[in-house]
């Protein structure tokens, strides 16, 4: 067991990470010193969090004078890690670890890591609600908003925790060992971060890297990258697949989700009974499935989670059916390849909404993947222009545009008539005209409750 009484440790990055960390370190007797480029006056509402607690608060400036004699450096998720001071630090002698790292080394229970590029905060919490519904203590923690070490303390032996994993968190991993981990899919992100997609895998993949012996390792069998790392872990390695046949792990046949271990097939459920919709939230799914069967819950747990599990707010979320026409607020779709996803999992004519801040995104592939369900677009926001020429390019001829997002919901609704969906998909990120994606989401979901 870690010591961490009278021990000087150095916490790097005052958010959210950074605020659990501290908290749970000086309940443990630690020495802090608390750090972040940001000034005093940014960080008021981290020291009111941490007003109670004993701590050197060195602000407005970069760490590298304060790494000497500390026993620790604890990194939160935004910190860069190959950052000379960091390695300075490990020369020293230093152990330098991620927030993640720490908080594990205080849990109790089994830990389910689930991580990739696309599906992490849906699979996590579908995977925490088949857990509570199964009575589990569960905790679902990480990278979806709740910080390990916030409930670190409280676990109990037995008790299941389900990580949203983001590879930031696993950079300064020294022997984080989940129970199950799992790849969802990998594509390219975070590169600059990153730098390259090597490291980027490299990162993904330590998520694994401790497993031993009847430790879980789940890939995604459709995707070629996560597939390339099988021969890695060493530990037992499971499957998913919505398309082919797996030897070991969880598949469709006949239309039924199995989960196939040894030489027995279990089966699941009607591959078409998964409440959440499209062919990307069928791979969570599956992944979802694999993770729960592995720690023993009972098929029939799982299907009833599926079948009612209704998705993650802003995802292909109902909104409301008004006179016939289904409103979907998928406003987390910040870049073209979610604006696939959300097109791919249309089974009616729809009217989409594009249009917001400017990633200078391709969108011709998103016009190549449009269905026959894609009645006509409504555009709106600061990319309105390059939509347009790539609707025009496509030969995409019902495009209409708006010049306010009321506007643009006004439009769709005239557009649709009864059977047929209005889906916000925007495809661009939101800070045109918005905060951040909750708020264009929760504006979208309040002018729609108000339609007549
Ligand atoms: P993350 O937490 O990894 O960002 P989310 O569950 O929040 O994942 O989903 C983010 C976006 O990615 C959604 O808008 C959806 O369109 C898309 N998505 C979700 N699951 C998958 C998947 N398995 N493969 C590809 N895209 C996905």
């Amino acid at each position: 067991m870690v010591e961490m009484k009278g021990k000087n440790v150095l916490v790097v990055g005052m958010a959210r990470s950074g605020v659990a960390a501290a908290q749970m370190l000086s309940r443990l007797g630690a020495k802090l010193t608390l750090t972040d480029t940001r000034t005093r006056e940014q960080m008021k509402p981290a020291i009111e969090q941490l007003k109670d607690i004993q701590a050197d608060w060195r602000l407005g400036t970069e760490p590298d004078d304060l790494i000497q004699g500390k026993d620790y450096i604890v990194l939160s998720p935004s910190v860069y890690y190959w950052a000379p001071w960091v390695e300075k630090a490990k020369q020293n002698g230093t152990v330098v670890i991620s927030e993640l790292q720490l908080g594990a080394w205080f849990t109790k229970g089994d830990f389910i890591s689930i991580t990739g590029t696309n599906g992490k905060t849906t699979t996590t919490t579908l995977v925490g609600e088949i857990f509570k519904n199964n009575a589990s203590r569960t905790h679902v923690l990480g990278n979806i908003g709740v910080p390990v070490c916030t409930e670190a303390l409280d676990t109990r032996p037995g008790d299941v925790i389900v990580c949203e994993t983001a590879p930031f968190m696993t950079v300064g991993n020294l022997d984080f060992r989940p129970k199950v981990s799992a790849i969802l899919n990998l594509t390219e992100d975070h590169l600059n971060y990153f730098g390259t997609m090597e490291n980027y895998i490299n990162c993904k993949k330590k998520v694994y890297e401790n497993q031993r012996g009847e430790d879980v390792c789940i890939l995604n069998a459709d995707d070629p990258r996560v597939v390339a790392l099988r021969d890695e872990p060493k530990c037992r390695v499971l499957y998913f697949s919505r398309t082919q046949n797996i030897i070991q792990g969880a598949c469709i046949k006949h239309g039924e989700i199995i989960v196939r271990i040894g030489r027995k097939d279990t089966p699941i459920m009607r591959a078409d009974e998964v409440k959440i919709p499209g062919p990307h939230n069928l791979e969570n799914a599956l992944a979802a499935v694999l993770c729960a069967y592995v720690m023993g819950v009972k098929p029939e747990i799982i299907r009833h989670t599926l079948m009612t599990f209704a998705g993650v707010e802003h995802r292909i979320e109902t909104v409301r059916e008004v006179n016939g026409v289904t409103y979907i607020n998928d406003s987390k779709a910040t870049n073209p390849d979610s604006t696939i996803k959300a097109i791919q999992a249309m089974t009616k004519p729809t009217v989409l909404i594009l249009g917001g801040s400017n990633k200078n995104s391709d969108y011709m592939p998103m016009f190549r993947a449009f269905t026959k369900y894609i009645q006509s677009i409504v555009v709106v926001g600061e990319t309105s222009e390059q939509i347009l020429s790539a609707a025009k390019t496509a030969g995409f001829i019902s495009v209409h545009r708006a010049y306010t997002f009321e506007e643009a919901v006004q439009k769709a609704r005239h557009l649709a008539s009864p059977g047929m969906n209005v889906l916000l998909s925007p495809a661009c990120a939101s800070f045109d005209m918005f905060d951040n994606f909750e708020q264009r989401g929760a504006v979208f979901k309040r002018i729609v409750m108000e339609l007549k």
